[in-house]
């Protein structure tokens, strides 16, 4: 007996199906004491899991058993409180229940024709986080997978600039002068994220990594100095609102200036701390974002919405659209128009509407409540840091700007700290991985959860006594 519709159609089966599934989401959702987890071995999550894919199913009750007693603990719950390690991920209430019905939907975000709706509720997002940073009503981008691949497509959207204006110059003049540069170039901080270097070499373009201050800010003089060594090649800087080690921002302000003298495209990387510029306390500390070319705030970050989600904004949103258009006969329909597709404007075609959660969200409990809630965070950073210096065994690397605190134990080596971090994710106390600075190991509180509290900090730096 042949069935080729079982799957899609609406029938008992399926309705259980959705039954479990729902509810699964839904006591996850709104469950306060989910444990942190861990990751297992893969030869014993083999063993545990056992073997689920064959010719006939295991039907979704044994499914969805094996996902909630083996899968599922073998993941660390990126939003637990004590979850300090890397960036953590918080996603509010309202954008990990809404991500249930971005997927339930079947909408396809790439296109204003297939999903004009959902393309506006995320434009609107994009205005609004273009209007915070104090760039023009005609800004605009796109929500794509993450700040690797915004910093790339803004990156790739920079040099096509360059590229067209340079042919642009060769035509108009006698080909003679050949000013094309041998490598194109763009300049950052040394302290820049690691996905800077990651799109330069997909671009197969050079990195100029310029020294930060001692306290991690990258400043204007030396950029300039780097421009004025490498002159014409230089075709983007990109500054850091936000390092992801020290959660430092660079002076953006005096950077932005620097386009008086030198002809760049300023990208602000802002993937975890520009969300910070929401907040009436650390707003002025982002002073000179209005002059970006472009930028990029990741959402899963500081904006407490659900993985993969990373905002892309162009100061002339058409500049990002002409670098990135793909053209394909059966595209055609798409590109003929004016309509505002976000395939358009990153190396992507096909994507979900993930900019969704973060509208629902933000629709749900307003802007002011994003304030409140990185305001806190900012402030717990700030007080942890103060405890840490207070503490004799301990020494803070650098004052936090934003969320994160960065401190040594005094006497450690890097064993040290790879043995107390493993100690507190197997007793299922925290999850701190240990990071360095200039060859030096450190540990690092990355505080962005809301939930997390003053108490659950302490509690860590005691088992470092
Ligand atoms: C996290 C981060 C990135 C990369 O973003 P993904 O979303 O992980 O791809 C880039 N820049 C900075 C400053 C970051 O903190």
């Amino acid at each position: 007996m042949t069935h080729p519709a079982r799957m899609h159609e609406v029938s008992d089966e399926t309705t259980a199906i959705v039954d479990l599934v729902l509810d699964y989401s839904r006591n996850r959702l709104l469950s306060s004491d989910t444990p942190l987890d861990k990751p297992l071995p893969p030869a014993e999550l083999a063993r545990l899991a056992g073997r689920t894919i064959g010719e006939e199913g295991i039907g979704a009750r044994k499914a969805i058993s094996v996902f909630e007693h083996v899968l599922a603990p073998a993941c660390i719950s990126t939003d637990d409180p004590q979850y300090l390690s890397f960036i953590p991920s918080a996603p509010s209430k309202a954008a990990a229940a809404f991500d249930v019905v971005v997927s339930a939907s079947a909408l396809y975000g790439g296109s204003w024709l297939e999903g004009a709706g959902a393309v506006h509720a995320e434009n609107e997002v994009l205005r609004w986080l273009a209007a915070e940073f104090g760039l023009p009503a005609s800004a605009g981008g796109v929500f794509v997978q993450g700040g690797t691949l915004g910093n790339l497509s803004a990156l790739v959207a920079a040099r096509a600039l360059r590229q067209a204006q340079d042919s642009a110059l060769r035509q108009a003049q006698e080909p003679a002068g050949g000013a094309r540069p041998d490598r194109w170039r763009v300049v950052c901080s040394a302290e820049a994220h690691s996905s800077i270097a990651s799109a330069a070499r997909v671009m197969d373009v050079d990195v100029v990594a310029v020294p930060a201050g001692d306290d991690g800010v990258l400043r204007a003089d030396a950029v300039a100095a780097a421009l004025a060594e490498h002159g014409d090649s230089v075709f983007a800087v990109v500054a850091t609102a936000g390092s992801t080690n020290f959660g430092i921002v660079d002076d953006l302000a005096g950077i932005a200036a620097l386009k008086a003298d030198y002809d760049f495209w300023l990208h602000v990387d802002g993937a975890y701390g520009l969300a910070a510029a929401l907040s009436p306390r650390t707003r002025h500390l982002f002073a000179g974002v209005e002059h970006a070319d472009s930028l990029v705030v990741d959402p899963h970050k500081w904006l407490f919405a659900p993985f993969d989600a990373c905002a892309l904004i162009y100061r002339d949103p058409e500049l990002g659209r002409r670098a990135h258009t793909q053209h394909a006969e059966y595209l055609d329909t798409l590109t003929e128009t004016s309509d505002w597709s976000p395939s358009d404007y990153a190396a992507h075609l096909t994507r979900r509407a993930r900019g969704l959660p973060l509208w629902f969200s933000l629709a749900t409990y307003g802007a002011g409540a994003y304030r409140e809630a990185i305001t806190a965070s900012v402030d717990l950073a700030a007080r942890i840091a103060d405890e840490i210096e207070r503490r004799p065994d301990l020494t803070l690397v650098r004052r936090p700007q934003l969320g994160v605190v960065v401190f040594e134990r005094d006497g450690w080596a890097k064993a040290d700290y790879d043995a107390w971090s493993s100690r507190l994710l197997d007793g299922q106390h925290a999850f701190v991985v240990p990071s360095s600075h200039r060859g030096r190991t450190n540990a690092r509180f990355a505080i962005l959860n809301p939930r997390t509290t003053f108490e659950h900090l302490t509690a860590i730096l005691d088992t470092m006594a």
